[in-house]
């Protein structure tokens, strides 16, 4: 007998040794010190979904070098569709990983997490409300860049992806203006599903500290209030009081009031939409950043993903139906009325009104002055943790409203803006007919271009000058209404006044090219005309001379001035072409 239940013990070690075995990742057999490459991460996820009837491995569209978008989806009934995974009632939890793609910690973590709930079902209970979507790799090109010395502050793994893509796009600038294929396959993903919650998972780099991860949720402007208020008292204090207890204490992304220097404070931001928990924000879903610590081992920095991971499945688990609520509520307000009413924040700054006292879990460190360039050189002990005392500043304030339309008329011409808009899940109704109709126009003026590019454009700032005024509208023209649950999205990108405007990005650059020109002779001749009719011009032009100095030396910006006077001018230059409706009743009109 006793035999018999030796051996038998025996036969199953063995059984779950060979198991073990058969199902241990890349990063687990490297001892963890090591990341798999994109197609080793593929021929794991397909072994998954082999063996496992509540996982199913997936792509979700292609990168430019030609790579499948990878996509892993875990749900405890098999459903596998948004369709039938909404109807089941989960709420549903996107984890990205490797957006940028030498920060592969979220990878490994969602790998194994993924593995030990499906394979070894140590907590299959965290898919009893909710469906996982885990995309390991979101930057794949970029990750088939690998090598050693990608990330200079960065401890492990041996080798890994690079941070932009193979077009050297930072996806992570990139949810907005949506330029790099795979952010467009990201959106069609995104808008199909809709998920409740969203997890991007990165390695921040900055000053040392004895925290493995930060973190960051939308609580500060961005999204609906009462969305807002869950994510703080709910879901916030929730995951930094279960990760304390993991043995992970948290801290909230680290930023110093002076870029390195702890004795300046700490600041909170708003992240803007182009980025990414700041864009789920804008779309009512709430999106926790994490960052676990560069310089920390590998191994610790995959453990506290993971254990981020879960419990924030756990708080899902338990919240699923009142976070459906609120969002379905912040979607009702973000369509209504009345939220068309209030001024909308277009963006945020540091507050430093107000500040407390916080306890931060430093390091000792010494600053001093560099022999080899002068600059100071902060140098950290991480032999020697200590408490540092620090001013932290918690507050934002937005610093620029504008009053929201209750439509936009896009003329057709705009194909990317309206491509663009698609995308993001926008809804719209082609007009098939030419409309005229009151509008509020916007013309740019002081535009100012940066000089170097960022993400490929070279972003520009202006001044607009609004009127109302009746303009045509050709057949084709999209008319995008503003009573959507989008509508916050819509108003970040066609706002011209937010800083992640399509304006603002470049895309009506060439409405600001002046295309026709007077020559010297005949406008010398026009101008002489033009003051002969209206002696007026001379006073003003001579106004114009006495104020402005470059312009009194520029014989040819004085003959372009007369030409702006004339009746030849382009009355459309600097003219935004999208068209704001002001007037609930010149919709109904227009729908006629
Ligand atoms: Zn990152």
């Amino acid at each position: 007998m006793k035999l018999i239940l030796v051996l038998s013990g025996f036969f199953l070690m063995l059984q779950l040794s060979a198991q073990d075995t058969a199902f241990q990742t890349y990063y687990e057999k490297s001892h963890y010190l090591a990341t798999p490459r994109y197609a080793e991460t593929i021929e794991f996820c397909k072994k998954l979904d082999k063996a496992s009837p509540i996982l199913k491995y997936t792509t979700f569209g292609k990168s430019p070098q030609g790579r499948d978008l990878p996509l892993l989806i875990a749900d405890k009934n098999g459903n596998f569709t948004a369709e039938a995974v909404r109807k089941s009632g989960n709420a549903v939890l996107l984890i990205e990983a490797c957006i940028h793609a030498g920060e592969c910690d979220g990878k490994d973590a969602g790998l194994m997490l993924l593995r030990d709930i499906a394979i070894y079902k140590k907590s299959l209970p965290l898919l009893d409300h909710v469906t996982i979507l885990f995309i390991p790799i979101l930057n794949t090109d970029g990750h088939e860049r690998f090598g050693p010395y990608n990330r200079v502050n960065q401890n492990g793994p041996e080798e890994m992806g690079w941070r932009t893509t193979a077009q050297n796009l930072n996806l992570n600038r990139d949810f907005m203006k949506a330029d790099a294929p795979e952010m467009q396959a990201w959106h069609k993903l995104y808008n199909e599903w809709l998920p409740e919650f969203f997890v991007d998972c990165h390695v921040t780099d900055g000053a040392d500290f004895q925290y493995t991860m930060t973190y960051a949720l939308e609580t500060n402007g961005c999204m609906e209030k009462n969305l807002s208020e869950w994510t703080r008292n709910i879901c916030e204090s929730y995951l930094v009081s279960e990760m304390k207890k993991s043995g992970f204490p948290v801290f909230p992304y680290v930023e110093f009031r002076n870029w390195h220097d702890p004795r300046s404070g700490l600041t909170q931001t708003v992240a803007p939409p182009m980025l990414s928990q700041g864009y789920t924000a804008v779309q009512n879903r709430p999106g926790l950043l994490i960052e676990t610590h560069m310089l920390k081992p590998y191994k610790a920095r995959v453990t506290s993903t993971y254990t981020m991971l879960t419990h924030t499945i756990e708080i899902l688990n338990k919240e699923y139906k009142s976070l459906q609520a609120l969002e379905t509520k912040a979607d009702e307000f973000t369509a209504s009325e009345k939220f068309r009413k209030e001024p909308f924040p277009v963006s945020f700054s540091e507050s430093y009104a107000d500040s407390t006292q916080i306890e931060f879990l430093g390091f000792e460190y010494t600053i001093d002055t560099s022999d080899l360039t002068g600059g100071l050189w902060f140098k950290y002990n991480n032999q020697k943790p200590t408490v540092w005392q620090l001013t932290m500043f918690p507050n934002c304030k937005a610093d620029k409203y504008v009053t929201l339309p209750e439509a936009y008329l896009i003329p057709p011409q705009c194909i990317s803006v309206i491509e663009g808009l698609q995308l993001h899940g926008v809804k719209m109704t082609k007009l098939n007919h030419e409309v005229t109709c009151s509008v509020k126009s916007s013309r740019f003026g002081k535009m100012r271009w940066q000089q170097k590019p960022f993400e490929g454009h070279h972003k520009l700032t202006y001044e607009l000058a609004d009127s109302i005024e009746q303009r045509t509208f050709p057949a084709g023209t999209m008319l995008v209404e503003m009573n959507q649950r989008t509508a916050r999205v819509i108003a970040h990108l066609l706002e011209p006044a937010s800083p992640d405007s399509y304006a603002s990005w470049g895309f009506f650059d060439a409405y600001l090219e002046q295309k026709e020109y007077s020559e010297s002779y005949v406008m010398e001749t026009l101008a002489r005309e033009m003051i002969q009719k209206n002696p007026s011009l001379k006073a003003e032009f001579d106004q114009k001379k006495a104020a402005d100095k470059n312009f009194d030396a520029d014989p040819d910006a004085m003959l372009n001035w007369f030409y702006s006077k004339s009746p030849y001018w382009d009355s459309r230059l600097n003219l935004y072409p999208v068209g704001r409706i002001v007037n609930r009743s010149e919709i109904d009109k227009i729908k006629q």
